[in-house]
């Protein structure tokens, strides 16, 4: 499959965040968000097999793995990898972007579904596979990326609508205004945790950190 990057540093968002983690990001992506921070993973990378991730990986020694992209599940090889990094009793997050259904995904205790759904400010909300939503589990995350007031009552709407039952992920587009969306979400008694990227707080927008 075409890897854009495999690396080791901490998970920078999400529950998992301050964890030391090893990044694998495939390449390419369906979607085009307008404030994608991950343009170099729309075609950059090198075709890789299975055995080849799976001895990078393991030559960090690291249990976590988080599998991104770009879109991870365009790669047609992506649930043999999974399977496979299971087996080595690694703790695998998957991040995907909405749009690809996640029905497939391996269901087992040591895998999280890391699922966005993208607001209005992205110009992708109408690319969304809701169906998406009720597949998730309680240790699942459902992430929103919020931009302005318009994509947090667009986010209310769909957790209004759809119930999630896993942890709820309000993460500002990074430079908007952390403490506003804070406001918000305690003035709504929201449930949902609001999370900055830590990552970029450490190290700004350098990349493979
Ligand atoms: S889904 Fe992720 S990688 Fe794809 S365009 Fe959106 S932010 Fe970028």
């Amino acid at each position: 499959m075409k890897i854009c990057e495999i690396f080791h540093s901490i998970q920078g968002e999400g529950v998992d965040m301050g964890t030391p983690t090893v990044f694998i990001r495939t390449s390419g992506c369906p979607l085009r968000c307008k404030w994608c921070d991950t343009l170099y993973a729309f075609s950059e990378g090198e075709e890789m097999s299975i055995d080849e991730i799976i001895t990078k990986v393991e030559g960090y020694g690291v249990s976590r793995v988080c599998v991104t992209g770009g879109e991870p599940l365009l790669q047609k090889d992506i649930f043999a990898l999974l399977e496979r990094l299971l087996e080595k009793d690694h703790f695998v997050s998957v991040e995907t972007g909405g749009a690809l259904p996640v029905e497939e995904m391996p269901c087992i205790d040591n895998m999280r579904i890391v699922l966005d759904i993208k607001c209005p400010s992205s110009e992708m909300h109408e690319k969304m596979e809701f169906s998406n939503i009720e597949l998730l589990g309680p240790t699942d995350e459902l992430k929103f990326v919020i931009s302005d007031r318009k994509d947090y009552d667009y986010a209310k709407e769909i957790i209004s609508k759809y119930k999630p039952v896993c942890t709820i992920i309000m993460q500002p587009v990074w430079g908007s205004d952390l403490k506003q969306l804070v406001d918000w979400v305690i003035k709504d008694k929201l449930n949902a945790r609001v999370l900055p990227q830590l990552h970029k707080i450490i190290w700004g927008e350098k990349r493979g950190v």
